[in-house]
């Protein structure tokens, strides 16, 4: 069965005691939640406080991305395993602010992906097109693109424990978000894609989240449409009322 997932990537916002405390005002709404499952994904300071937080409630925990290699002399990374150690079940991988600021590529995010899984983490992989792209209508290539460079030697098997997210890049932080025709498409395009790869079953069972401005005004119209299986949330997710109320709009 196909998970409907909400997933708040908090990216490089909130001290310590201002996670922690989010942490608490989200674990307080989650009564209301009941087929959703939620994850949240803080700045690595605060993964292995909110898998404290979070142990016996609704709410997992992800990183928002991880190194590539296992360990050793890599200064500023964080790995795979140190993620899991720290409650981590979740890793962000693929984000369009990696690519943009950090040079990410699909094979540098392919590695990655591979090193997640052999440390139990199901990545929660990002992809979707610039404005550009867009405007000349070479959303599917790129998509394409990305899927076949990201999953390069992942079998069936991984795909069973893998998330993807569609994030146009033009409607990430910008307020303007797809319309749910557009999410639509380019959703039941990815399943098909996979479905190529992998066979319908892997394909109907993959969660796909849509990301980009997703709010409570919103989230619902989005999350009406059959290939859309719920969201990758940024901004939205820094307010436990909206984060709740996004999770609320199946
Ligand atoms: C994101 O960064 O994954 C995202 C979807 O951000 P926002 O909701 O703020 O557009």
């Amino acid at each position: 069965m196909r998970k409907q997932i909400v997933a708040g990537n908090w990216k490089m916002n909130t001290t310590f005691s201002d996670g922690a405390e989010l942490i608490k005002q989200i674990i307080l709404k989650t009564d209301s939640v009941k087929n959703t499952q939620l994850i949240i994904a803080p700045p690595f300071i605060l993964t292995s406080e909110a898998g404290k937080l979070t142990s016996n409630t609704k709410i997992e925990v992800s990183g928002q991305n991880c190194s590539n290699q296992a360990k050793g002399a890599f200064t500023g990374e964080v790995s795979a395993e140190m993620l899991k150690s720290a409650g981590a079940n979740h890793v962000i991988l693929g984000h369009s602010e990696r690519r943009a600021y950090y040079l990410e590529t699909n094979g540098l995010i392919n590695e990655k992906i591979k090193i997640s899984l052999e440390n139990n983490l199901t990545p929660i992989v990002c992809c979707g097109e610039v404005l550009d792209e867009r405007e000349n209508n070479e959303h599917f290539e790129v998509v394409s693109k990305q899927i076949k460079g990201m999953f390069y030697g992942i079998n069936a098997e991984d795909f069973k424990n893998i998330i993807i997210a569609y994030e146009p890049v033009w409607a990430i932080g910008t307020g303007k978000t797809a319309t749910p025709i557009q999410a639509q498409e380019m959703h039941k395009f990815i399943r098909e894609t996979i479905m190529n790869s992998y066979g319908s079953e892997i394909a109907e069972n993959l969660s796909i989240l849509y990301g980009g401005s997703c709010k409570p005004s919103n989230a619902k119209e989005l999350f009406a449409n059959p290939d859309v299986d719920g969201g990758l949330i940024g901004g939205a997710s820094l307010s436990a009322d909206d984060f709740i109320a996004i999770a609320n709009s199946f």
